[in-house]
């Protein structure tokens, strides 16, 4: 019948819609890896395990020691807009976890395959489910949707394999495996620099040996030393800044001018989250451009803090581009910080070797 075919049509229009919204929250595997390891962070764990196959396009392993997921929330555990950490619209002014929208887990399970493996401390037993276009679903054909008791430790470990399989185009658009485990690299790094107190190890599938890893009781230092190099960690000065009237707090590390290198390089974490901003990566360098040689770029780890209700998170998709209110006014006064400390360290230096 007529509206048969119609039923049939509305059924396929859900499913692509599904899949365009999942691609665009996660457009490559970086991203499903840093919504990940946002969630290990935000459930409270210690150490956080990645393993990497094919630039994550093959497997993308995230294992951590945090609280685990109830086995009563496994069945709606992919439904978009389910989450644990988000009751009211007025939640969202005060957020402080990573994850808010229940989004990312969701999206993951639309574009390839998903299985969760948790234990809380409660439980007698660990449990796994597998999952495929928000719902739970058999591990094999024919076999039961529910999730299974099994053997394993307190904490989650999430298995991403086969991303974009159902989205050939974009899986063909990547051609280098290596590219995308460099910016898998690049966020594990961010974090564990900013995440003190959290071991990370992240290991390509089939090498021995960690490709990055770092201890729970690594100092920021040695963080930024094990993650961006010595030459990098013997050059920093910090810095510490606030301003009540714009609601604000900035701390973190800095090169000083005895380090210049081609690109500079930006971590900056606004209320913990791992952001890009072109106006504070523009302002840095304008900052730095009279302490070193042309051409010279530093290496700045920049926390800010700033009241929630002042910040603006809800702006894109991918969370990855965050404003907030008086952005000139806190760069600013950022900026005036980093360069007074540059100064005196640079005084320090022309007085060493004069005398
Ligand atoms: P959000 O982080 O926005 O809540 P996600 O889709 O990322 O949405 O995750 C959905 C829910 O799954 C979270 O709210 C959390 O309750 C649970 N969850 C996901 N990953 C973990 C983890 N590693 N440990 C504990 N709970 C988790
Ligand atoms: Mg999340």
């Amino acid at each position: 019948s007529p509206r048969g075919v119609k039923r049939t049509a509305e059924a396929l229009d859900q499913d692509v819609v599904n899949k365009i919204a999942a691609g665009e929250i996660i457009v490559a595997p970086m991203h499903a890896l840093k919504e990940m390891l946002e969630n290990s962070v935000d459930a409270g764990s210690t150490a956080i395990e990645v393993l990497v196959k094919d630039g994550g396009l093959k497997l993308l392993q995230i294992t951590d020691n945090g609280h685990g997921i109830e086995k009563d929330d496994l069945p709606i555990l992919c439904e978009r807009f389910t989450t644990s950490k988000l009751k009211d619209f007025e939640d969202l002014m005060s957020i402080g976890t990573y994850g808010f929208r229940g989004e990312a887990l969701a999206s993951i399970s639309h574009i390839a395959h998903l299985r969760v493996t948790t234990r809380t401390a409660t439980s007698s037993c660990a449990w796994q489910a597998h999952y495929a276009d928000g719902k739970l679903s058999p591990a094999k054909p024919g076999q039961s949707a529910d999730p299974k008791p099994c053997a394993g430790r307190l904490g989650t470990q999430i298995t991403v394999e086969d991303l974009f399989y159902n989205i050939p185009n974009r899986r063909r658009a990547f051609r280098s495996p290596s590219e995308e485990y460099a910016k898998i690299l690049d966020v594990i790094t961010r974090y564990a620099v900013h995440r003190q107190g959290v071991a990370f190890s992240v290991k390509k599938h089939g090498e021995s040996g960690a490709g990055f890893s770092v201890a729970a009781a690594a100092t920021k230092i040695d963080r930024i030393k094990q993650a961006y190099g010595g030459g990098v960690a013997k050059e920093l000065m910090q810095f510490e800044t606030e301003d009540a009237k714009w609601g604000f707090k900035a701390s973190g590390y800095a090169t000083n001018a005895n380090y210049s290198v081609k690109r500079t390089t930006l971590l900056l974490f606004i209320n913990n989250r791992s952001v890009e901003s072109s106006a504070v990566k523009k302002a840095i360098e304008q900052t730095y451009q009279m302490f070193l040689p042309k051409g010279g770029h530093p290496f700045v780890y920049l926390c800010l803090d700033i009241e929630p209700s002042r910040v603006d998170v809800n702006v894109h998709p991918t969370k990855r581009e965050v404003h907030f209110l008086n952005e000139d006014e806190i760069i600013d006064l950022v900026c005036i910080n980093i360069r007074e400390n540059l100064a005196k360290v640079d005084t320090s230096r022309t007085f060493k070797t004069q005398t």
